[in-house]
């Protein structure tokens, strides 16, 4: 996307790209609170629909708000162009919707994002749609099981809560040597520590809900395309299907946008300092985070990402017990779902989110019972660490 912010620095695009022009001179952008918008006369109004003239018709086909967050993003991932949806689930399904159906056939991570994967077994079955999970860090694995009628590779990397990398630039040669379209879930490294676009894939979504909107209060999600053509496919299925954003729900995306650089150095610094502590942990027997060298894939997370992040998971010493004692006896980190705000939260999956898990299918996707994921958040580290320091003491 051509912007005024091309030259700048990631900081000075986060602050100064996607803004609206209006005559009072706002320096945020106004938030255009209406479902509907005037047409000047009834030409302009058929040059509109048959996209002659830029401008808006209706908040669910576009509105000014949205597109100044589309912007703001779309120059952030380096992409032509993006689209902002109603949720991170929104986004992905927009995706699915667009480029699958009847016996089409998608390749996906098989510790995919769990309604990603729910939405796909229960529901696009149903038209027909078939999938093949596999473990996309094994390339091999996944080149085997592209097949002719293969539309869409959908990856998740860093996985959750396994912390397993998959390598963007193989999965993107694979991809297109098939004919087939590369979608990268990049909602745990945000467009300040991963941009998939620049390493060949064609599609990136977001839960914004997560780091980009980065306060715990609200839901939200963006498609960023590479090329025109995806992006109007892509457009058309959103517009009419309407998982669009709202425009006040836009306008608070981009006030939290605005710091995501600033809040992900200090959770990464953060993060980083705890797996050294935890590591060091005579109660813990592994941690798993890309930025220790102890990381199977320490060379592949230097190589396609700008930093570590600040997701951790790491393993307790006792299994399921330890895990619910843990959960049970840390008052800083907050036990919940979800991740990417600015407050540390902490969750147990063989007790909590993956408890429903067979013992048999959690093993294949890596979630053990001693099990702890952490995202970290941007509190003082002493804190953090008196913190998981006073849990891990009561094993
Ligand atoms: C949360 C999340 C989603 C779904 O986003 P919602 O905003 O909750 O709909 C998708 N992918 C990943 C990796 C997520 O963490």
């Amino acid at each position: 996307m051509a912007s005024h912010t091309d030259k700048l620095g990631f900081h000075s695009k986060t602050i100064h790209s996607g803004q609206v022009e209006e005559a009072a001179g706002s320096i945020t952008t106004p938030i255009f609170q209406t479902s509907t918008f005037a047409f000047k006369d009834a030409n302009h109004g058929a040059d509109l629909f048959a996209q002659k003239t830029e401008g808006y018709i209706y908040t669910r086909m576009g509105n000014p708000t949205t597109k100044a967050l589309e912007e703001n993003v779309a120059v952030l991932e380096n992409g032509c162009g993006a689209l902002a949806t109603s949720s991170g689930m929104a986004a992905v399904t927009t995706v699915y919707m667009t480029f699958l159906g009847q016996e089409l056939h998608m390749v996906s991570t098989d510790c995919l994002y769990g309604p990603s994967r729910v939405v796909m077994e229960r529901d696009f079955s149903r038209f027909g749609v078939e999938y093949s999970y596999v473990n996309t860090s094994n390339i091999e694995e996944v080149e085997q099981s592209f097949k002719p009628n293969t539309r869409l590779l959908f990856i998740e990397t860093p996985a959750n809560p396994t912390i397993v990398l998959t390598d963007i630039e193989a999965c993107a040669d694979i991809a297109h040597e098939h004919g087939a379209l590369l979608a990268v879930d990049n909602t745990f490294m945000s467009p300040y520590l991963q941009r998939p676009l620049d390493l060949g894939a064609d599609i990136v979504v977001h839960s914004m809900t997560k780091f980009i909107n980065g306060h715990s209060d609200v839901v939200a999600g963006m498609i960023v395309c590479k090329d025109e053509s995806v992006f109007k496919q892509i457009r058309a299925v959103l517009h009419y299907m309407g998982g669009t954003i709202d425009p006040h729900q836009a306008w608070l995306v981009q006030r939290g946008l605005k710091t995501l650089p600033l809040r992900m150095d200090r959770c990464q610094d953060n993060a980083l300092k705890l797996a050294k502590f935890l590591e060091d942990h005579s109660k813990v027997n592994w941690v798993k985070y890309p930025g220790l060298r102890s990381h199977p894939q320490y060379e592949l997370a230097k190589r396609q990402m700008d930093g570590p992040g600040a997701l951790l998971s790491f393993g307790v010493k006792g299994g399921l017990d330890a895990g619910r004692t843990i959960m049970n006896t840390v008052s800083l980190a907050t036990l919940a779902v979800s991740l990417g705000g600015i407050e540390t939260l902490i969750q147990h999956p063989a007790s909590m989110t993956h408890a429903a898990m067979s013992n048999e299918e959690s093993e294949k996707a890596g979630i053990t019972d001693d099990l702890v994921r952490l995202s970290v958040g941007c509190e003082d580290f002493k804190d953090l660490k008196e913190d998981l320091e006073q849990a891990l003491s009561t094993l």
